[in-house]
């Protein structure tokens, strides 16, 4: 199985357009240790010949420019790019679909839940359905595990287990709409299995109990929720907003944190994706980058490739 992180910032990516925090005018100074990132996106191959994405990030298109692996190999209109899996509905993960709306047939898993979203209530995602074949939409559960195909039927040597993790959709979506769906389909971690090598894709985990983490713990590679160092970072920053366990992210540090929490997994090696760009840990001279690596864990900057 091969992956790689395309993007690994959280919205708005690093530096963020409308941000002048510490992180963000370093990075664009040039004066702070730290990388730029685009968004969180991974893709991922069983043979590296058809790939399939999680998700689809709104810097898709230059994502897809700097991955070599995804550009057309044959013919005038092609892609290696079989497939997408939707892990939520949230705009920071969906809206690269709306750049892949060139009438190419691809395959877009998803959850009903998220399908009624994007379908019915957002007409602008009908333009990946303008011609047949396009965007042929596959229905999945939480709980499952389901083999990743091509719109051809095509098999890919890869199986999916998506975890439900969080209950909230989107803040665009309207209180009646979401009380219409179903809660465990709102935002989900994601398992990919291929010749008995199994990677986790967990950008977003509001909540930790023993059963995750035992999950946690059978897989080779873990991409875990780095969004926030503390809880109360937003706040600091920005002197209002809430709090990131209120936005659905477990803070890196403090008791009760990632660090913490999963500091007794021994199985996977351990990556942070999904930073917000006023995370700490992104300065490389930084106690907190430090820290991380100390406990053992990498934080993901674009364009690594893994093979298991
Ligand atoms: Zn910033």
């Amino acid at each position: 199985m091969l992956l790689r992180t395309l993007g690994s910032a959280a919205g708005g990516g690093f530096p963020q357009w409308n941000c002048a925090c510490h992180n963000c005018i370093g990075v664009r100074a040039g004066t702070l240790p730290a990388k730029s990132r685009s968004q969180s996106q991974l893709a991922v191959s069983a043979d590296g010949r058809s790939w399939y994405l999680l998700g689809a990030s709104p810097d898709l298109r230059a994502q897809i420019e700097a991955t070599p692996a995804l550009h057309p190999h044959h013919g005038v209109r092609q892609s290696p790019i079989a497939g997408i899996v939707l892990a939520s509905a949230d705009l920071d993960h969906v809206l690269g679909l709306l750049f892949l709306r060139e009438l190419q047939p691809l395959r877009v898993y998803a959850t009903p839940s998220t399908q009624r979203i994007l379908r019915e209530d957002n007409t602008a995602f009908r333009m990946l359905n303008r011609v047949e074949p396009q965007v042929e939409w596959t229905d999945f559960l939480p709980g499952n595990s389901f083999p990743l195909s091509s719109v051809g039927g095509d098999e890919s040597g890869l199986r999916i287990e998506a975890i439900s993790l969080g209950e909230h959709y989107p803040a665009y979506v309207s209180p009646e709409r979401s009380a219409a769906l179903v809660a465990g389909e709102a935002s989900l971690g994601l398992i990919l299995t291929s010749h008995g090598k199994a990677a986790g894709y967990f950008p977003a985990v509001p909540r930790m109990d023993d059963e995750l983490l035992a999950k946690l713990d059978t897989l080779d590679l873990l991409f875990f929720d780095g969004t926030f160092w503390s809880d109360d970072e937003l706040i600091r920053v920005q002197g209002a907003g809430q709090t990131s366990l209120q936005m659905g992210h477990t803070p890196v540090s403090s008791a009760g944190g990632s660090l913490d929490r999963l500091a007794a997994l021994r199985k996977p090696r351990k990556i942070f994706v999904h930073i917000n760009n006023t995370n700490p840990m992104l300065d490389e001279s930084s106690v907190e980058h430090r820290q991380v690596h100390d406990a053992g864990w990498e934080i993901a900057e674009d364009g690594w490739q893994f093979e298991l």
